[in-house]
């Protein structure tokens, strides 16, 4: 049989990216195989994101490009996934008469039922339906890794926490949390087939199992934690209002733990955080990240931000400066507010002019930048354990410290390191992907660090004590 050609154009969250393997996954007994080479493809799907206006226009701005290669082949299929699917449903076959099949965020185990159709009786298929259980979908069953040693592992889906401006428990429904012993499986085949970190995903892990009656996300940590060979654990992402004690806890008693996290506060001011629906103060925020550092002083604490919500005004703006100042970031996303039909700060007066949102967004990203650095800067001269990622290829890196190879990968606290091999371990150096080593940090800029291989444990599969040389 020839297998068939599956293209997926991901657009979005990690959220995404999990589910475009699982569409990949499903549609694998099929006779599916992906590929990179768009014009190559037999199927096209495109797994959407309705966050913000711009990605929506992004997705529909690709799709209407595929118009073309459908003249060209018409049996081509193209079909349209994710929350702008589920958001838009039927509506996108008349807009773009060339897409074949249409399936929301809970249709993906029911994909190869729905493609199936849209090929063999060359109909329109559409599928949005949204369902109350999780329908699993084994992604382990003849896993390969591809070398990629860090995996994305979602742990619940949907949310009920109906933040003003957000479109995702509409579009991906209430929240579920997946069975504790589900996780663990996936978790541990990914082990065996040579992942060695995983990212729980969530879009409140905080509350995971909760409605359910399952463990506690905490006690979910405490198991991973325990699976031999994995060699670190991050998560993503956690909501203040449900930070918990136990939790908070974990950062200093579980060992893979790292020590991140994104914790996502939107504003600094109190009446712009009540009109999010936030259901927690600044000083609530403030208070679990001083209770954070108190357990794990060298906790890396990243956020998100909207810039010009309705009502923003400059005061509520200057509060948000001032937070950012107090916790001292590692990093930041900002974003400006954008209107969601759907979620009710659409229909809130007092929108804030484009220009001043654009303004505010520059100023917020200039502080940012100044604390990034300062306490990337803070980082020179420490030790890091790094987990080699791959080498590293940006442009400019030949002519540092040392002209050998380059390598890269990330601290605990999840700062991208670039590094060369060291003057005293010799130029024949050689690093395995997954590997741990121990790093000086030379160099500070913005966006990451550079430093120097001090030393490197065996990797596996290299018996302790023998040296190992990579390819
Ligand atoms: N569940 C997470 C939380 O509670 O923060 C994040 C979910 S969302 C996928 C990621 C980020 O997108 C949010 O933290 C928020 O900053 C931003 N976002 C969501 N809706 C937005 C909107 N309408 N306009 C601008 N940014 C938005
Ligand atoms: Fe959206 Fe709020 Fe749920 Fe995050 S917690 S996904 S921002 S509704």
């Amino acid at each position: 049989m020839r297998h068939q050609k599956l293209y997926i154009n991901t657009i979005g969250c990690q959220m995404n990216v999990y589910d475009s393997d699982r569409i990949a996954r499903a549609l694998e007994p099929g006779g599916y195989r992906q590929t990179d080479t768009l014009e190559e493809a037999d199927l096209v799907i495109v797994n959407t994101c309705a966050i913000r206006a711009k990605a929506e226009q992004k997705a529909f701005s690709f799709i209407g490009r595929l118009a073309r290669m459908k003249r060209q082949n018409p049996k081509l299929l193209i079909g349209v996934g994710g929350c702008v699917a589920q958001q838009e449903g039927e509506a996108i076959l008349s807009r773009m008469p060339h897409v074949d099949l249409i399936f929301g965020t809970h249709a993906i185990p029911r994909l190869p039922r729905i493609v199936d159709q849209a090929k063999t009786r060359r109909i329109r298929v559409v599928d949005v339906e949204q369902s109350d259980e999780i329908d699993e979908i084994d992604l382990t069953a003849g896993f390969h890794s591809d070398g990629q040693v860090s995996r994305f592992v979602t742990i619940m889906q949907g949310c009920d926490n109906y933040c003003s401006y957000c479109v995702v428990p509409y579009v991906r429904g209430t929240e579920m949390s997946r069975h504790p012993d589900r996780i663990l499986s996936e978790i541990e085949t990914l082990v065996r087939n040579g992942v060695r970190e995983v990212t729980l995903l969530g879009q409140n892990v905080n509350s995971y199992g909760r409605k359910e009656g399952l463990s506690s996300f905490a006690e979910l940590l405490e198991r991973v934690n325990g699976i031999e060979g994995l060699r670190r654990i991050r998560f993503t992402t956690s909501h203040p209002k449900d930070l918990s004690d136990d939790l908070m806890g974990a950062f200093g008693k579980l060992a893979k733990l790292c020590p991140h996290i994104h914790l996502p506060v939107q504003s600094g001011s109190d009446p712009v955080l009540k009109r999010m629906n936030r259901k927690y103060t600044r000083q609530v925020y403030l208070d679990r990240i001083e209770r954070l550092r108190s357990i794990r002083p060298d906790i890396a604490v990243t956020s998100d931000f909207i810039v010009g919500f309705p009502g923003e005004s400059r005061e509520d703006f200057e509060a948000t400066l001032t937070l950012v100042e107090t916790v001292a970031f590692d990093s930041i996303f900002a974003f400006m507010y954008s209107d969601r039909e759907i979620a009710p700060a659409s229909h809130f007066k007092n929108k804030v002019n484009e220009d001043e949102i654009k303004a505010r967004l520059q100023e917020l990203l200039a502080a940012q930048e100044t604390i990034t650095l300062r306490n990337n800067r803070a980082l020179v001269g420490t030790l890091q354990e790094i987990m080699v990622e791959g080498s590293s290829t940006r442009p400019g890196l030949a002519e540092s410290i040392d002209a050998g190879p380059q390598w890269s990968g990330r601290t605990p606290g999840n700062k991208i390191v670039n590094f060369s091999p060291g003057r005293d371990l010799g130029s024949e150096e050689t690093l395995q992907v997954g590997q741990m080593v121990a790093v000086r940090i030379e160099k500070a800029h913005a966006h990451s660090l550079r430093g120097e291989l001090v030393r490197k444990e065996p990797s596996e599969g290299c018996p302790r004590g023998k040296e190992c040389h990579a390819a």
